[in-house]
């Protein structure tokens, strides 16, 4: 359920309507936006009494959420969320360019490669300090090492970055580091992370789990949110699927699906949905025609070299020629 406030209703207001709602023994999660505040009621169950709200100063309506998911829902909020991350806009109208390795192997590698993609038309810089691998014989990332990188990807180049936290464990040292804390596929239902991810101020890029449903994803989403973060990025990378001719098999439908659902931003990773990097442009094409708001890609300085996911991993100047394309798919796409 959600309360909507009259424009320009009071704090004293709000606080009455936040206060009534837990006296009932629900949760209360004010939700401000462009004109009037909202506040989603949570943990209410079966068919809630609205009168008593309804007749509170400076209520408007009272609406019933109809979808599982309440804060992530269109419903409770129509308009597309929009926030910004160290000077880049996510979500809305922009388009948000977000490139780097998948994992931070040394300073040279981080930082040759940051200035390329930056150079290309990248707005933020992603890269794995901590790093969920199949075998446990693989490259488990640099760890505390590669945080320290990463802030000085920052300081160099001036972008904000993105890191994967793999666990509760290692979230304090990742969300401290990074300006955006990625949480991946493989734990898109590591509930305790997700309530870890809900307690955080940086915004989360939330990745589908490869063999999640919509409502399961967006559920992980609402984990987030009704911790009190409201600064969610919803990731598409790809879906397990019979197909061997790509590593996952990207769900492009998820994209407008989504969107018509949720106000919250939608990015898609081209990298890990194919894993071959002949499959990355047109992939990342057809991603900003569907209405995605940003695309996470691997780029590598030297992919031949990448301790992991070379094979997906753009060179430089393949970046670069996806940027000048997709601008083009994005302003046309946008034309209604
Ligand atoms: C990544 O982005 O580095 C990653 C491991 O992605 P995913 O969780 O989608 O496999
Ligand atoms: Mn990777």
């Amino acid at each position: 359920m959600l309360v909507v406030m009259k424009k320009g209703a009071s704090q004293e207001e709000i606080d009455r309507v936040v206060a009534a709602i837990e006296a009932r023994g629900f949760t209360a999660r004010p939700i401000p936006g462009g004109d009037r505040t909202a506040i989603g009621v949570l943990n209410n169950r079966g068919d809630t009494d609205t009168s008593p709200f309804l007749v509170l100063p400076g209520v408007k309506d009272v609406i019933r959420v109809t979808r599982p998911y309440k804060l992530v829902s269109r419903e409770t909020q129509a308009q597309d969320s929009v926030f910004d991350v160290g000077g880049v806009q996510i979500g809305g109208g922009a388009l948000t360019l977000v490139a780097g390795p998948c994992a931070i192997e040394s300073e040279d590698q981080a930082l040759r490669t940051a200035h390329a993609v930056k150079r290309a038309g990248a707005q933020m810089f992603r890269g794995g300090a901590f790093k969920p691998r199949t075998s446990p014989y693989s490259f488990q990332g640099m760890e505390d090492a590669g945080l320290r990188i990463l802030e000085k990807v920052r300081r160099e180049t001036g972008m904000p970055v993105v890191s994967e936290a793999v666990d509760h464990e290692v979230f304090d040292r990742v969300e401290e580091a990074a300006d955006v804390v990625q949480i991946g596929t493989r734990n898109m239902q590591n509930f305790t992370l997700l309530k870890r991810a809900g307690r955080s101020g940086k915004p989360v890029l939330l990745k589908r789990g490869m063999s999640a449903t919509l409502d399961e994803w967006l559920m992980a989403a609402e984990y987030i949110m009704a911790g009190g973060n409201h600064r969610v990025i919803l990731c598409e990378r790809g879906v397990r699927t019979f197909v061997r001719h790509s590593r996952n098999t990207l769900d492009l439908s998820a994209v407008p699906v989504v969107r018509r659902e949720s106000h919250l931003p939608v990015f898609v990773d081209p990298s890990h949905a194919s894993g071959r990097r002949d499959q990355v442009i047109p992939l990342s094409r057809a991603a900003v025609a569907v209405g995605a708001h940003g695309l996470l890609v691997e780029v590598h300085h030297a992919p031949e070299e990448a301790l992991s996911d070379g094979a997906q991993s753009l060179h430089p100047e393949e970046f670069e020629a996806l940027c000048g394309q997709i601008r083009k798919i994005f302003e046309a796409s946008r034309t209604p």
